[in-house]
């Protein structure tokens, strides 16, 4: 078998139907939607009725609560490099954050504790979640913006929001989440969550690259981080990615319409990775498997190997699989996100991660549990380090 893609949380191909929703928008309706001519205005009326649809899908109350941005990186930054220093008003303020955020995140946040503000980096327990307990602990008097996402795209425990929210409005802080991953996949209504700011990524739901979403309610002090001509309410200049926008829309819509089917079916297939990994290869556990999680993550340990390493012999067969964080893939630091729910560095380096989606079938995982115990076999018997942890395999 060959091409077997077990990274849909990394990205994911571009729906046949979203691509055919968008291509109207590269051609007869090209206009620019902030022209004023009938060929712009009918730009406009598409990208309006295109952020209704989508205001609709997510729960926000008016249309334009919803702004679309270049990426989900690009709303991650715009929710707190746009709202903390505009909120804080020249003083100190502290910002909370979770240990195990993307870098998307994690970035911003150094870089405001590097001007200045104070930043809680708020670990999870080993269970993998983020506990409104530990938020209420970590909660200050200056402590303006909570930043804490909804599932991690890591080990894909699901975050309780509505209670996280519920402590930083209890003490005068804004909440902001970032659901690139849960988007289409766990229930996600900006309403029922009570946030105030939310982040979305296209390309992670069968939607374009290059395509984010923010939620951003209504009345929420926000600088632009992109100055210019004034799109989107003054709040992200650019002229605007129309067929990008329709394109995602339509990839929400069709991640909504079977998702009382299809998310359980992935959990099936992920339950099935697990238990087959996990009862055929000794000293292998899976991360986090306690409480919500996201239905198509699969976190597997697999001690005493380099993640790697099994990562370019699984290649050799034709299946894609990330070892982690896809930022820290490239760098042999194990990823942030398992260090943070206290896994020890090196067992952390055993990391593997499947992610599964539309495509993902019963043969698939067949032929990963047929392909994968030799290969961890084989590397085992190689590790000087499997050999101090363990003994001989
Ligand atoms: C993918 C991802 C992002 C970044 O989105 P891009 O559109 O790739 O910039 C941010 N946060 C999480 C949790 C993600 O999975």
């Amino acid at each position: 078998m060959e091409n077997v893609y077990f990274d849909y949380a990394a990205t994911t191909p571009v729906d046949e139907r979203v691509v055919e929703a968008m291509l109207p928008f590269f051609s007869e309706r090209f206009g620019n939607a902030n022209a004023l001519y009938s060929l712009g205005r009918d730009a406009h009326r598409g990208l309006e009725e295109y952020r209704e649809r989508f205001a609709a899908a997510i729960g926000a109350k008016k249309p334009d609560e919803v702004l679309f941005t270049g990426a989900g990186t690009e709303s991650d930054n715009a929710a707190l490099i746009g709202i903390l220093p505009r909120i804080a008003k020249g003083g100190g303020a502290h910002l909370i954050v979770s240990a195990y955020e993307h870098h998307a995140i994690l970035e911003p946040a150094h870089w405001l504790e590097k001007r200045g503000y104070d930043v809680t980096y708020l670990k999870p327990r080993s269970d993998g979640h983020i506990h409104a307990d530990d938020l209420a602990a970590a909660m200050q008097e200056n402590t303006k913006l909570v930043s804490i996402m909804h599932g991690n795209n890591e080990i894909g425990a699901l975050n309780d929001i509505k209670a996280l929210a519920e402590v930083a409005h209890a003490g005068g802080a804004l909440m902001h989440t970032d659901a690139a991953q849960t988007l289409g996949k766990a229930a996600f209504d900006v309403g029922v969550l009570g946030v105030d700011a939310a982040s979305f990524s296209a390309h992670k739901i069968y939607g374009p690259k290059g395509v984010g979403g923010m939620y951003l309610k209504a009345g929420t002090r926000f600088d632009p981080l992109l100055k210019g001509g004034g799109q989107e309410f003054k709040k992200r200049s650019g002229t605007q990615n129309l067929a990008g926008v329709v394109g995602f829309t339509v990839a929400l819509e069709l991640m909504l319409a079977d998702q009382d089917t299809e998310m359980p079916r992935l959990a099936v297939l992920r339950d099935r990775l697990i238990e087959g990994i996990t009862s055929q290869l000794e000293n292998t556990e899976a991360t986090a498997q306690g409480g919500e999680r996201l239905p198509n993550i699969a976190p597997l340990l697999i001690k005493g190997v380099e993640g790697e390493a099994m990562l370019l012999q699984l290649d050799n067969r034709g299946i894609a699989v990330s070892t982690g964080s896809a930022c820290s893939s490239g760098s042999l630091e194990p990823s942030h996100v398992l260090l943070s729910c206290g896994i020890p560095q090196e067992v952390a380096h055993g990391s593997l991660r499947l992610s599964l989606g539309r495509q993902t079938t019963d043969a698939h995982v067949d032929y990963f549990l047929e392909v994968f115990p030799p290969i961890v076999e084989r590397l085992r018997a190689m590790s000087p380090v499997y050999t101090r942890m363990f003994g001989s395999s």
